[in-house]
């Protein structure tokens, strides 16, 4: 360890210096805390399945989608201890334990001001990329994501952990967020039928059980594999009914399930190398006057019917992350018991082997395991 480690100035990071290469774990300057902002000592950072996609192909796919500058700390979903408060910093102490919703706007135009920082022309998610070029000044004032030892916040992203929650499990709070937002979308749940299109993902599971949660009355859920939907089904077998898209077309199996109605409501959460073609059937599955939801990180221009659009009166709605607002009910949810995530099993790496934890996202079971980097 170096002097000036000892004495608090450095702390270690996983940084990567360019694109293609592999993270370095290196000694960084330590932020600290002022105005409204915290320093969080860091215990754990979420891995998200889409991670390795972001560092290696992002800025060719989507050119106007900045990463952090290099060398940058990625690091999505960090959780841990509050460590140092600002001098105006107030409701929170040293000592909290937090999930850190890594949103980032300005703060006071007129979507941060209304509740809905996404629609914010700063909005940027820390340690993972931003929106538009101006996402680029947010990462100028908050460079470190969660592959790091201490990180700063503002003390408006922080999310309190519940009790009955170990900081392995509060890594997935951000994707279980994103579900948990798009489940608010559709509105009231209870007498109503959902499409999960991508239900074995990780987003998907978790959609699965906040819609169980708050009172849907059939899932109808779609995947590829067959062992994790029955994995899924088993969450809930009276509600929940399972198709493999390999079969056939989930359109056809839907309306066959609803005396040819289909389905009230839908969230697609397909991953980013999904094809649209499944997109497109599960939509084709949605009732008339029917509400859809995207979350999905999937790419392309897909072609929609406007007369269906109009005629049926379908509501097409695109929800990216979550509020830190949307963090503290799914918290209370979890903290109350109404969300059970037991069923998902966190799979861990230290800090100094996330390259091979990069790797390794995709070795578990779906959506039903929580990957994660520990500080
Ligand atoms: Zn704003």
């Amino acid at each position: 360890m170096t002097e000036r480690r000892m004495m608090g100035e450095l702390m270690r990071a996983a940084r990567l210096h360019a694109v293609g290469d592999k993270m370095l774990v290196e000694d960084v300057p330590r932020p600290s805390a002022a105005g409204t902002d915290v320093v969080v000592a860091v215990k754990g950072c979420g891995m998200v399945p889409n991670l390795a996609n972001v560092l290696a192909n992002w800025e060719t796919w989507y050119p106007q989608m900045p990463l952090p500058p290099r060398p940058a700390v990625f690091g999505l979903d960090p959780v841990g201890v509050v460590h140092e408060v600002g001098e105006q910093v107030v409701n929170v102490r040293p000592g909290d334990r937090v999930h850190v919703n890594p949103g980032r706007s300005c703060g006071a135009c007129h979507a941060c001001t209304s509740g809905a920082p996404q629609k914010c022309d700063y909005w940027m998610l820390g340690g993972y990329f931003g929106y538009n070029p101006n996402s680029l000044e947010m990462f100028e004032r908050y460079p470190y994501g969660g592959f790091c030892e201490y990180m700063l916040a503002p003390q408006g992203a922080l999310v309190p952990i519940p009790d009955n929650l170990e900081f392995r499990q509060a890594t997935r709070l951000g994707y279980l967020g994103t579900a948990y937002a798009a489940v608010k979308k559709l509105g009231q749940l209870a007498g109503k039928s959902l499409i999960i299109n991508g239900a074995t993902g990780t987003l998907g599971v978790g959609v699965t059980l906040v819609a169980l949660a708050l009172g849907v009355s059939r899932v109808f859920a779609v995947a590829r594999g067959v062992p994790l939907l029955e994995r899924l089904r088993a969450l809930a077998p009276e509600r929940i009914e399972i198709f493999s898209n390999h079969d056939g077309s989930t359109e056809s199996w839907v309306k066959s399930h609803t005396a040819g109605r289909g389905a009230d409501l839908m969230v697609d959460t397909l991953g980013a190398v999904a094809s649209l073609d499944s997109l497109s059937d599960a939509m084709r599955g949605v009732r008339r006057g029917g509400r859809i939801v995207n979350i999905s990180g999937t790419a392309g221009v897909l072609g929609v019917d406007v007369t269906w659009w109009m005629d049926e009166q379908m509501e097409l709605i695109g929800s990216v992350w979550f509020t830190t607002a949307d963090g503290i009910e799914l918290a209370g949810l979890l903290g109350s018991g109404v969300i059970d995530i037991s069923v998902l099993q966190p799979k861990n790496w230290p800090l100094d082997e996330i390259n091979i934890a990069i790797s390794g996202v995709a070795s578990g079971e779906g959506g039903f395991t929580s990957y994660l980097v520990e500080i």
